[in-house]
């Protein structure tokens, strides 16, 4: 122990350093809140991706959730947290009207919903339906689906197992823009 504090400048200085860069080469990609090296990120930047479906998640852990069960090569929108009137998250503090930009400029043309099952998070679902349903804009009619069995009341999508996410998003439902 004496030897790591009389040692401190030479272990910790590196270390510090290291971390440094690290953060300062971590960045949010500006178009779907992904964190990257590179902005746009290396998602959005991935030719080989589906750009007419766009699944939104609440934050960046659900998206790496998503992306290690490898059941959709489609990109993401990251809205920043869920709608919760305790903690005072009201819509301009997530990043909806930034996904009903990309809605309304990219050739999107499903969206699917994996938002945790919590009460704020079903909130939130219906709140972002709410306004795609509104949004005005040339065909093809967006569909906008959800996240159906498999996903647990409360459960969040970070801690369940791949299997389990994977499953919902194949059976995931219509919610508005086709058939009901
Ligand atoms: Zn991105």
């Amino acid at each position: 122990m004496l030897y790591l504090v009389k040692r401190k400048e030479a272990l910790l200085a590196p270390l510090a350093e290291a971390l440094a860069v690290a953060a300062a080469e971590v960045k949010v990609c500006t178009s779907c809140g992904n964190i990257d090296t590179i902005d746009p990120c290396s998602i959005c930047q991935d030719q080989s991706r589906d750009i007419t479906t766009l699944i939104v998640v609440a934050d960046v852990a659900d998206l790496w959730a998503l992306e290690r069960t490898e059941a959709h090569r489609a990109r993401y929108h990251v809205l920043g947290g869920v709608l919760s009137a305790l903690d005072g998250v009201g819509p301009s503090d997530l990043s909806i009207a930034a996904l009903v930009e990309r809605c309304r400029n990219e050739p999107i043309e499903e969206v699917i919903l994996a938002i945790g099952a919590t009460i704020e998070g079903q909130t939130t679902a219906h709140y972002i339906i709410d306004q795609l349903d509104q949004l005005v804009r040339p065909s093809p009619p967006l569909r906008v689906s959800r996240l159906a069995h498999g996903v647990p009341v409360g459960g969040e999508l970070e801690y369940l197992d791949e299997g389990t996410v994977s499953a919902a998003l194949r059976a995931r439902t219509p919610v508005s823009g086709g058939p009901r």
